[in-house]
């Protein structure tokens, strides 16, 4: 006998089916919107969506309706760019990246040679990133195989859609967290046999960034990707001026920084390269043309002064953009919160981010950012169940605001500006309820 686990959640629903464009109102067709829907789950999929007055008449006799009225449902967040490894570090005063690295998270990372640390570390991210209706994230471990290990362990015991890598790091770092040129490539291997693929867990392969990895190695973490086409790749790229001095001074062979990423084989459809802040539009054009995507991650931008991202310009190159908190160079694990400062920084830049680019970026645009649109990012039947339960009374404030807002649009902005881990009354993956707030 089978028994099926089935519920049906009742409240406004929200999920985007396309980019809704750049303008103040979304570009037709781009998404749906039911004032008072109905979001069917069963076995951890999301059976239908519907208004529920049309849905109810099809509902099984019994069947548990939990009343979110008043509240909105979107799919769950999702994070493109973030270190678990740096939860404990986030807001450490200290100028800009490269000091940063040496000073903070160097002497972090090393503490993630510790199994008990990393399993502790690993439980207490997830929780974090739930509490603020992260559902899926694509995360950077440690160079110890252990910090994998601990990470997917607890994503996988919580049902959680995760992609994570080991740091790949053979050089200029201390010696405590370099891995051996071949060895790193070994333990990534043998971390994608155990781990990429299973369940709902995906790995990417992860050189932390052009100064820290030998040519050698590179090319060796291009060969993982050219052997399995499934893979994932995450790094960082042209975040900051001084970086870009040491990596033209590293690799006098290539013509630019992403020349060294093209160079071995590291730039496709599954990359997932962190900031490129400093990109002339010719360089954006050829992350395009590979299918490659940038993450946005402004709270670190700001944080250690890196500069203003363009995100119209990689717009107009075609270039993907992810939207990511990149802690803990960012300040705040929140998707609301990204989105906030995404606002800021576009205004700096006169490009403004709408409510509606915004809640699209963090939901279907990341899941397709990192192909993972088949399973997540949208509230549609046959999708995994993974969504949020947004509040907007959750504080007096947001009630007060959420009084005086006329429209949906109006509603999602003040979500964005002034929605924080209060906003999220519950995070739900795989159809199960993650976490829910208290009060
Ligand atoms: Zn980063």
């Amino acid at each position: 006998m089978t028994t099926t686990d089935s519920r049906v959640l009742r409240a406004e629903l929200l999920s985007f089916d396309a980019d809704p464009g750049e303008n103040d109102t979304p570009a037709a067709g781009s998404l749906r919107y039911f004032e008072d829907g109905a979001l069917w789950i069963e076995d951890g999929r999301i059976r239908a969506v519907d208004d529920y007055a049309r849905l109810a008449p099809e509902l099984p006799e019994g069947i548990e309706v939990i009343d979110h009225r008043g509240k909105l449902i979107t799919p769950g967040f999702i994070d493109s760019h973030v270190h678990y490894v740096q939860l404990e570090i986030m807001a450490s005063y200290g100028r800009q990246l490269l000091d940063w690295l040496n000073d903070y998270t160097f002497p972090e990372e090393c503490r993630f040679a510790e199994r008990a640390h990393a399993e502790a570390l690993s439980d207490a991210f997830l929780d974090e990133l739930l509490r603020v209706g992260t559902t899926t994230a694509q995360v950077f471990c440690s160079s110890h195989p252990v910090s994998v290990d601990a990470f997917f362990t607890a994503s996988q015991r919580r049902g959680l859609c995760m992609l994570a890598g080991k740091v790949l790091m053979d050089r200029h770092a201390p010696e405590a967290l370099t891995d051996d040129t071949r060895g790193g490539i070994r333990d990534s291997e043998r971390l994608i046999g155990d781990w990429h693929g299973k369940d709902r867990l995906g790995y990417s392969v992860t050189p932390r960034f052009a100064p820290t990895s030998t040519r050698e190695q590179l090319d060796a973490a291009g060969g993982l990707l050219r052997n399995d086409a499934s893979l994932w790749l995450q790094t960082h790229l042209a975040e900051n001026t001084g970086e870009l001095d040491w990596v033209a001074e590293l690799f006098p062979g290539s013509r630019d920084y992403l020349d060294v990423y093209e160079q071995s084989g590291l730039v496709g459809p599954r990359s997932t390269f962190a900031h490129g802040i400093h990109l002339d539009q010719e360089m954006r054009g050829r992350l395009a043309g590979r299918g490659a995507n940038l993450a946005f991650c402004p709270s670190s931008n700001l944080f250690l002064g890196s500069g203003l991202f363009d995100r119209l310009a990689a717009r107009e190159a075609g270039l993907n953009v992810s939207y990511a908190s990149d802690v803990g160079g960012g300040t705040d694990l929140s998707g609301l919160a990204t989105l906030k400062t995404a606002y800021q920084v576009g205004q700096l830049r006169g490009q403004p981010l709408t409510a509606w680019q915004g809640f699209y970026g963090l939901t279907l645009g990341n899941a397709r950012a990192l192909s993972l649109d088949e399973r997540i990012g949208r509230l549609a039947p046959g999708m995994d169940a993974d969504f949020v339960v947004l509040d907007p009374h959750a504080t007096p404030l947001l009630a007060r605001r959420s009084a005086r807002c006329r429209d949906l649009g109006e509603t999602l902005f003040a979500l964005m500006m002034l929605g924080d881990d209060r906003t999220v009354a519950e995070a739900w993956a795989g159809g199960v309820c993650q976490h829910r707030r208290d009060g």
